[in-house]
């Protein structure tokens, strides 16, 4: 007798249950993953809605209700990694017995490709903005008390506003509040706060209304996204950040991750393109680190600099490329980060090409 072993797209999806007590609701997550950490799971809490996203590869599932009873702001996430076991804990409002979780949204217990899935927005407080340059602002945005979720190293959001009555949207990198980089969210306090480094453009539609804004007004935060993986970073010995302009914003989890977290990394090294001194984003930061951590070295070059500037001048260019990028060893891994403006990014990875890195040696932060 033969045996037919038959695997559906039933058996991997994830799954789930609830229970209940006199003052908590406890929905339990069954991801069927070994790997399940606070990256890949959203949960957002708010006016009875629960919606619960686990990210699996390039999958989304969804546990999406509009609950049968009030619960209060706060709402707990335990990760059980290894088991792949996700537990949302909320609190009741009212000591009363449940008779089900709620009624069943449109995307509830789907399990989907991730681009099947539309982003969904939440509204953040902008709590500070601070100066980086003459152009470009430091933007605080606190999460609402029911969300849980962490933007990954390498990966964006997409911030919506409504301007002259249309939305519009646009994505940017958040980064960290500072670098160097001893700096650790605490993990239960983590992803409370968004921040991103935005260059306000004196035309820009979407910048202009952005800085526009005043500490304690709302604008809507989508999901994370983006294909940047981690694992590149954690087999590499020798990684290159080439950046233009606010094309920075990527590298500075990717510096941060690197230099905090991957044991193989022998030397990270930023090659930083902009127009003028006064163009440089953390400079000083930069700078200090370069000081503090030997295996970081940072390289500004500038394409419009003032006739005092002694450091290196010009446009992204083989020339440059072939004297800054370098393998520490001849065998060394490789990986070579850029982001910048298209033309730059383009030029750069043609540029690498031709000195003979390989496609999987690069990775290019794009639209
Ligand atoms: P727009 O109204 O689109 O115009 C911007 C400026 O460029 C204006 O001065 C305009 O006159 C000029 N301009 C517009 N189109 C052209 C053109 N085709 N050629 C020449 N000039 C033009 N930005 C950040 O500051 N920080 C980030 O962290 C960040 N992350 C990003 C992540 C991703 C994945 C991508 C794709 C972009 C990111 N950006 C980031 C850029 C950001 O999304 C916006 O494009 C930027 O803020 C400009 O938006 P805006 O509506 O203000 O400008
Ligand atoms: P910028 O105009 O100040 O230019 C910075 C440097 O980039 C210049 O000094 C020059 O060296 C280089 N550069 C600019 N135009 C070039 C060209 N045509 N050819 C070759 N090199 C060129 O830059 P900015 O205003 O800060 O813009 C940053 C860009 O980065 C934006 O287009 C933004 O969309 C992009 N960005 C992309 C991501 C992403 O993840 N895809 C993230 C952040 C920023």
């Amino acid at each position: 007798e033969k045996k037919v072993l038959a695997s559906s797209a039933k058996d991997l999806s994830p799954s789930y249950d609830w229970f209940q007590t006199d003052s908590l609701i406890t929905v339990v997550i069954y991801t069927k993953q070994k790997d399940m950490n606070a990256e890949l799971v959203i949960v957002d809490c708010q006016d009875k809605q629960l919606r619960g996203e686990i990210i699996i590869d390039d999958h989304s599932y969804l546990v999406e209700v509009d609950l049968d009873h009030a619960v209060s702001e706060d709402v707990a996430v335990n990760i059980a990694e290894k088991v792949g076991k996700v537990e949302i804990i909320l609190n009741k409002k009212d000591n009363i017995h449940w008779k089900m979780l709620g009624q069943p949204r449109e995307g509830h217990n789907t399990f989907i490709k991730r681009t099947d899935r539309g982003l969904f927005y939440r509204k953040c407080k902008l709590v500070s903005k601070t100066e980086v340059t003459h152009d470009t602002k430091l933007f605080c945005l606190m999460l609402p008390k029911g969300t849980h979720l962490c933007v990954p190293t390498g990966q964006h959001v997409y911030l919506k506003q409504i301007i002259a009555g249309t939305e519009v949207v646009k994505p940017y990198t958040p980064v960290l509040p500072f670098l160097p980089l001893d700096f650790q969210e605490p993990p239960r306090h983590g992803g409370v706060h968004i921040y991103l480094m935005i260059k306000i453009y004196s035309h820009g539609l979407f910048t202009q209304a952005l800085d526009h804004l005043q500490i304690g007004d709302y604008i809507s935060v989508s999901n994370p996204e983006g294909n940047f993986k981690k694992s590149q970073v954690q087999t590499s010995e020798d990684l290159l950040l080439l950046a233009g302009g606010t094309g920075f914003t990527p590298m500075v989890k990717l510096l941060n991750f690197a230099l905090t977290e991957v044991s193989c990394v022998r030397t990270v090294k930023l090659i930083f393109f902009n127009k003028t001194e006064d163009d440089i984003l953390w400079r000083s930061q930069l700078e200090q680190l370069a000081l503090k951590d030997e295996r970081f070295e940072v390289q500004f070059i500038l394409s419009q600099p003032s006739k005092d500037w002694v450091g290196k001048q010009g446009k992204i260019s083989s020339s440059l490329l072939s004297e800054f990028v370098k393998r520490s060893r001849r065998d060394s891994k490789v990986l070579i980060c850029i982001c910048g403006p298209t033309p730059f990014t383009e030029q750069g990875v043609q540029y690498l090409k031709d000195l003979g890195y390989s496609q999987e040696e690069i990775h290019a932060f794009t639209a």
